[in-house]
């Protein structure tokens, strides 16, 4: 893992407000070629597909998307309840939304098969985005 990755890591877990302060690099890391996108480490089982597909074949489009609603709402009180707890708890609190984030995942797979693919949204939405932090970032610039 990258240097800065790690002690963003490491300053978010000690107080969230404080990994702020990193952005500026972090940024300059990524424009530089310096950081990339994080490694999934996920180790994809073999047939996750299929299993998948069996899920929705089983249980239905309407139960999936159901559920997917209620996982969704989950990682949101997960969240919710990060913030609230704040310091202190936050390992514990982490593990938890770590969970709630899985969860979402696999529902959000389901409903690419249900849906189709998001690859071209996913791409619009990250040029977006970069487009976004670069006049952020620019702004930033200017007052500092
Ligand atoms: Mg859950």
């Amino acid at each position: 893992m990258p240097d800065i990755l790690q002690r963003l890591r490491d300053a978010y877990e000690e107080n969230p407000a404080s990994a702020l302060k990193l952005l500026p690099e972090l940024f300059q890391k990524i424009d530089e070629g310096r950081v990339g996108k994080p490694p999934c480490k996920c180790k994809h089982a073999k047939g996750r597909k299929e299993i998948l597909l069996n899920a929705i074949s089983t249980y239905g489009q309407m139960m999936q998307e159901d559920v997917c609603i209620e996982e969704m709402s989950e990682l949101t009180k997960a969240i919710i309840k990060c913030r609230r707890i704040g310091a202190g708890r936050i390992k514990e609190n982490n593990e938890n939304v770590r969970e709630e984030i899985a969860d979402v995942q696999i529902m959000l797979d389901q409903m690419r098969i249900i849906y189709g693919d998001t690859t071209d949204w996913e791409n619009l939405k990250i040029k977006r985005l970069k487009s976004r932090l670069s006049t952020v970032r620019r702004k930033y610039n200017e007052n500092n």
